[in-house]
């Protein structure tokens, strides 16, 4: 495969080879990482940048039925919109909730709109890293916002969240007055809270939830960078398409401040460093499972297990082997 002329056409916006590219990413042939990883390095230096929305919610809550109004509402406006799918649940089960084809079928036939579902790899760090590197490209290809949707299972959050400039967690109208036991560790990483199907009967209850969260929100620390008045609750209608524009008004208002402040940047290059340090422990962690290591790892297990070797000097002498210093280590 040129790379260059792959990197061309992205750049030309073409969307078949930004698919092309993704299935370039998603590979896990030794061949084709290479190449994913020379193409990733190309467009790095084009500096393209999009607004990285990440969305999450629990099934039902009306994700996918935000997305299509949402995303069609700014490709209205003549943005162009990609949305990813992270779904740990296809990497367990081999069926995905956020893969299902009929999903978004206005926008998936919108021109302006570009939609890639989960792919089914077994780990979450491979997740992670397919879909940073599908931002990368989708950037590349000029989209002016990419969201990256996930159903919040395990650690999907923190990850969407490691790859967002925003973060919006959608919520439907709770049946009483109480919180729908959202983790506190999820609504301290939301921007935004959008508590969607405010609309008909349930409009009530949405404007309650609403005031709950309002009220939870503000007991929460505020990020000393953000605005007065964020993180921010309110309601929305994706059925109705009611209250999008307002939401997407904030959203700007939030990141062109942080933008202002430095603080834009500064978190996206924090989150190269995450990144960065996931993907050495990934790697040491799959240099651990082939060839010579992994044979060396289950000759030391066999000496632990009979009592020879102390589990501590075993993982030291692998550590060495590795060429790892943590070997010697800060370890009590
Ligand atoms: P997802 O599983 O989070 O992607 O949720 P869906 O978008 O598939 O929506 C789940 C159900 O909620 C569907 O029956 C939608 O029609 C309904 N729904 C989604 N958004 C709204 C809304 O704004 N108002 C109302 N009343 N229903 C909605």
């Amino acid at each position: 495969m040129d790379i260059e002329e792959l990197a061309g056409k992205l750049a030309a916006g073409d969307r078949r080879a930004l698919a092309r590219a993704i299935t370039l990413v998603e590979s896990r042939r030794p061949d084709h990482r290479e190449t994913a990883t020379a193409l990733l390095q190309r467009l790095a230096q084009q500096g393209r940048q999009a607004l990285r929305l990440g969305l999450s919610g629990t099934p039902g809550v009306g994700k996918s039925t935000f997305i299509e109004s949402f995303g069609m509402m700014l490709t209205g406006q003549g943005l162009r919109v990609a949305v990813l799918a992270v779904d740990p649940s296809s990497a367990r089960s081999g069926g995905s909730i956020l893969g299902d084809k009929t999903r978004m079928e206005r926008l998936s036939r919108d021109p302006g709109a570009f939609i890639r579902p989960s792919p089914s790899q077994s780990q979450l760090g491979g997740v992670a890293r397919r879909t940073r590197e599908a931002v990368a490209l989708c950037e590349a290809a000029g989209f002016d916002v990419v969201l990256i949707e996930t159903v919040g299972v395990g650690q999907s959050e923190t990850m969407v969240a490691q790859l967002s400039d925003l973060f919006l967690l959608l919520l439907a109208p709770a049946g009483g007055d109480e919180l729908q036991g959202v983790k506190r560790g999820i609504m301290e990483m939301a921007d935004l809270i959008l508590v969607n199907k405010a609309d008909g009967d349930l409009k009530p209850a949405a404007m309650r939830t609403c005031a709950d969260y309002a009220g939870a929100l503000r007991l929460l620390r505020r990020r000393p960078q953000d605005p007065e008045g964020f993180p921010k609750a309110m309601c929305v209608s994706a059925l109705e398409e009611a209250g999008l524009e307002a939401a997407w008004n904030e959203m700007r208002a939030l990141a062109d401040w942080r933008r202002e402040a430095g603080v834009f940047a500064a978190v996206r290059a924090q989150q190269a460093r995450f990144w960065f340090a996931e993907e050495v422990r990934q790697g040491l962690l799959a240099a651990l499972e082939t060839g010579a290591a992994k044979l060396r790892m289950e000759a030391l297990a066999g000496q632990v297990a009979e009592g020879r070797m102390t589990p501590a000097l075993a993982a030291r002498e692998m550590l060495a082997l590795l060429g790892a210093e943590a070997g010697q280590g800060a370890l009590p």
